[in-house]
This record gives C-alpha cells, structure tokens and sequence, in this order.
C-alpha cells in the first residue's frame, strides 16, 4: 500500500499548499480520500483521475471535500465515468453542491465497514464537530490509521492495533492547544505512542506552523521520530 499526499493544510490553503486531501493505492484499488481544495489538481499528477475505484470523505468541513465538485465536472462531461462511489457521513450529501449521477453515494457511520478491491475500510466516529470519520485502510497485511479531523477526546487506539503508519491531524503546536476541536501535535504523538503505531506522520498543521517545532513536540511525545507530511509526498507502508 502507498499513502500519497494531495494536500496536506490544516483547516484552508496555505500559500501554494493544497487542503487535506490523500491517494491510497493497493496493487489494484486507488481511493481518493478527503478531496480539499487544490488536491484534484495534484491528483492528476499522480493517477488517471479516471482509474479511482471510490471518493471516501470524512467529514463536510470545506477543507475536506469541495474538490469532489471538480470531481463531478471532469466524470460527468470528460472522462465518461458512469458511477463513481462517494463515501461520507450523512451530511455531505446534503451540503454538496452537486449530488447526482456519475456521484453514487454510500452513507458511512461509525463503526461501518466497507471493501473497495482489496482495500478494508473501517470507520471510526472522532471528537470534531460535524460527524467525522476516522479511517483504517487494510491491504495486503499492511494497515494506515487517518484520524481525518479531531479533538484529544478520540485516541487513534479506536482504529484498532498494529498500525504500521498512523497518519493523524496535528493542527496546533503546544502553546495552542484547546483552542478548537483538533490536536497539537504533542497530543498526536500522544495518541500515536498509545496506538501502539510504527509509524506517525503529522498532517494538517495550521498554515504557517513551524514544522521543526511541530516535528520535535511530536517526537518527544511520541517516544521516537515522526514525519511532516508533505505535498506530494509518497509513503510506502
Ligand atoms: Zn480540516
Ligand atoms: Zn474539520
């Protein structure tokens, strides 16, 4: 499995820095997951958009999901898709500009599992208001954890063990923390440490975040070195 950055800035773009956005592909399953702003644009430079097998959201926050209208263009009136599968909780549907065909939604919910190709997806519910959708993906013995957006209240151990790459929003730096529903990254490295993960890249940091600080607050709390994810980055599990 490969874990691909599309985007990777916390709550808006930053400066020529995409919204979350990640590629996670299997020998034969590709799944878009989370499409903010800025991440169709970088997913071509990675994939046919045309070959994805499934669109997962995790939540309707802009900054997770608004490129799916780009999406819906480029399969409606260019690339003859005829379906194309949209996971997201309930209330996307609803907010999403456009909704109909080639879309084909599926309405996830916490603890809801699904199979796309050879991918094994469980959906875990976080502490971040509207409904949001942690994620396991499970392929080839190989596990990634997305903790998608969330409070300290959610710990990535609902995920289940033996995450070989814990990918987990690390919004704020320390001297930040409490100031909305998402994790510094101190409280990451906390969650990852408790996980039991091999691995902790932090993502979503706030535009402008000192990533060496978030790097060095996310280590000592994690007990051992961590990743910043980058845009367009590739991570092998
Ligand atoms: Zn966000
Ligand atoms: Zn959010």
């Amino acid at each position: 499995m490969t874990l691909t950055v599309l985007g990777c800035s916390g709550s808006y773009p930053g400066p020529g820095q995409a919204a979350s956005g990640y590629l996670v592909r299997s020998d034969t399953t590709s799944i878009w997951l989370d499409a903010g702003s800025g991440t169709l644009a970088n997913l071509q430079r990675h994939i046919d958009p045309a070959a994805l097998d499934a669109v997962v959201i995790t939540h309707e926050h802009p900054d997770h999901w608004v490129d799916l209208t780009g999406y819906y263009v480029a399969c409606k009136y260019y690339l003859n898709r005829l379906t194309v599968a949209v996971l997201a909780p309930a209330g996307l549907r609803e907010r999403a500009y456009y909704s109909d065909a080639p879309l084909v939604w599926d309405t996830i919910a916490d603890g809801h599992r699904r199979e796309i190709g050879d991918i094994s997806l469980t959906f875990s519910r976080t502490d971040h208001p509207p409904e949001t959708l942690a994620v396991r993906l499970d392929a080839g013995g190989r596990s990634l954890g997305y903790s998608a957006d969330s409070g300290p209240g959610w710990p990535l151990e609902a995920l289940g063990p033996g995450l070989d790459l814990a990918l987990c929003e690390a919004t704020y730096l320390e001297d930040m923390e409490g100031r909305g529903q998402h994790m510094s990254a101190r409280q990451a490295g906390v969650s990852a440490r408790a996980a039991g993960a091999g691995r902790l890249v932090l993502t979503h940091l706030q535009p402008g975040t000192d990533r060496q600080v978030s790097r060095a607050e996310g280590a000592a709390a994690f007990g051992g070195d961590v990743e910043v994810a980058e845009e367009n980055a590739v991570y092998e599990l």
